[in-house]
């Protein structure tokens, strides 16, 4: 073992730092500084290079976390950057957004006792470092193919399918409803967690790889599902879950209520130069506003930090279970009330109060209850706990379900769930009709970037498997 690891006992732990409260809510860059390279450099020589390592089997990409972190320590990064990006297509943007201290961290064997090796901050600082120095290339294939592929979602799971099959020489063309790449990466998750310019800079590279991007195109509106088929050799459908929970009770329809998604994308195509004009009217703007967020996940404590930065007078999340069993990641939650966001913990909202907008919230205490089938404990209205909350914008932030395919595309032979995700084979992602795969959550339902990822790559590599044997047969007749 070379000294320079397993320093985990000399060398405590250190995440980058942070921007200071003051300065980094009031503007949309990402909270946390960069490392330096001796920072990195020490933190992940921290790694004990476990014989069996934890942490990469609780990564979803299985990314083989000991060899970069020793090939960081030996200041080896290009290197490190090869070993990385070997099983993941975005590094960079995970190392930013994975909820680490559920994954890779949380899993990690030193964190007991000595706090895990900071893996997401390497991984983010080791590609970042690989694009200044210019040593990530657009993934061109070796050879062409004539075969070609259809991938319909420009979001992670899309994207990552469409640089797979492109390195193999496919035709790879990728339709989108926006008109920038990225799906939730772009529109979704605000820049204080991942800057736009990450996102746009990976377009260019797929772009530069030789991926064919039909922006603005709906499938099932600009070009129906069937022409679609008859066009690729094969079809990827990676079109996420956008379909908003709702909330119901007296009030629910009053104007300042409004879906997250709405709120969310507003700001991020604001940012990124777009003119919006549900923005500029105030509708999705929360500055001035008093602002209550409902619900408990990652896109509330979006939707939270985006209204502090946005100007709000004040910034209320409620939730109905409490603090140790909110669905969101405790870093997000800790972010949030560093920037002085207020979380009213075991309530929900029962009505709302207005004449045509929204005034006031009317919110009921809960309490904690049995255990369900799940091991989640239910939730029960305190009776005569009722008190009102004042609210100019509520933002609903209940969860998103999948939009109806088979209905909207008129393909009744495209078979969903109970849930209404996409029904694949979970060995190839294939669908019930042939050559048809799905991949993200689309099939998985609302979850996460990496997992998205790792779908993409698998259902690229069984479409390339499909394909192979396809052209095999062919060239045989
Ligand atoms: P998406 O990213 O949703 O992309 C789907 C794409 O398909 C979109 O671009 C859409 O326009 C396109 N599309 C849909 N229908 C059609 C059609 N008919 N024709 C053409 N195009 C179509 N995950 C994390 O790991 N970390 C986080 O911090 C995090 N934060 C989040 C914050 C928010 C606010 C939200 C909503 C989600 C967050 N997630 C986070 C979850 C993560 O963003 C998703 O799990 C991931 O983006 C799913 O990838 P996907 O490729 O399946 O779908
Ligand atoms: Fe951890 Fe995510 Fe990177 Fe895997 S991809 S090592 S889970 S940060
Ligand atoms: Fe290193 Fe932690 Fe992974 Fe072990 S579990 S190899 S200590 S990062």
């Amino acid at each position: 073992m070379p000294e320079r690891m397993l320093k985990f006992v000399s060398v405590p732990q250190h995440a980058p730092d942070k921007r200071a409260v003051t300065e980094r809510a009031v503007d949309f860059d990402e909270i946390y500084e960069d490392f330096s390279i001796k920072a990195a450099e020490l933190q992940a020589s921290r790694c004990s290079q476990c014989g069996v390592p934890f942490c990469s089997i609780h990564c979803p990409l299985h990314n083989n976390i000991p060899d970069w972190l020793k090939l960081t320590a030996e200041g080896r990064l290009e290197e490190a950057y090869e070993v990385s990006s070997a099983t993941n297509n975005f590094p960079e943007i995970c190392g930013r957004i994975c909820p680490q201290d559920r994954l890779c961290e949380g899993n990690c064997v030193i964190e007991k006792g000595f706090n895990s090796v900071t893996i997401g901050a390497v991984e983010r600082f080791v590609t970042d470092t690989a694009f200044d120095k210019g040593w990530v290339k657009p993934r061109k294939p070796k050879r062409e193919r004539a075969q070609s592929v259809g991938i319909i979602g420009a979001g992670p799971g899309g994207l990552a399918a469409a640089e797979q099959l492109r390195a193999l020489g496919y035709q790879v063309h990728v339709y989108d409803r926006y008109d920038r790449v990225g799906g939730l990466l772009i529109y979704g998750i605000p820049g204080f967690k991942l800057e736009k310019d990450i996102v746009l800079r990976r377009w260019k590279l797929l772009e530069e790889a030789g991926i064919v991007f039909h922006m603005g195109v709906e499938i099932g509106r600009d070009i129906s599902f069937a022409d679609l088929r008859e066009k690729h050799t094969t079809i990827l459908i990676a079109t996420g879950v956008y379909k908003s929970r709702d909330l119901g009770g007296p009030g629910a329809g009053l104007a300042g209520i409004i879906p997250a998604l709405d709120f969310l994308t507003a700001a991020n195509r604001t940012g990124l130069g777009d003119t919006v004009a549900a923005f500029a009217s105030g509708e999705l703007n929360a500055a001035g506003k008093k602002v209550v967020v409902i619900g408990g996940g990652d896109t509330a404590m979006d939707c939270v930090r985006t209204a502090v930065r946005q100007g709000a007078t004040s910034v209320k999340c409620l939730y109905r279970r409490d603090k140790a069993n909110m669905p969101g990641s405790m870093r997000e939650v800790k972010n949030a009330e560093e920037e002085g966001v207020e979380f009213i913990w075991l309530s929900a909202p029962e009505a709302f109060r207005g004449d045509k907008a929204v005034t006031a919230v009317r919110t009921v205490k809960m309490r904690l209850g049995m255990q369900d089938a799940t091991g989640r404990q239910s939730v029960e209205p305190v009776p005569g706990s009722h008190f009102d909350i004042d609210a100019d914008i509520v933002i609903k932030a209940l969860g998103f379900d999948p939009e109806d395919l088979p209905k909207l595309w008129g393909e009744s032979a495209l078979r969903v769930s109970r849930w209404g995700t996409m029904k694949v084979d979970h060995h190839t992602f294939e669908t019930e009709l042939p050559g048809v795969y799905a991949a993200g959550d689309i099939v998985r339902g609302a979850s996460l970037v990496v997992w998205a990822i790792r779908d993409g790559r698998d259902a690229a590599a069984a479409m390339h498997k499909a394909m192979s044997v396809g052209a095999t047969a062919v060239a045989a007749e």
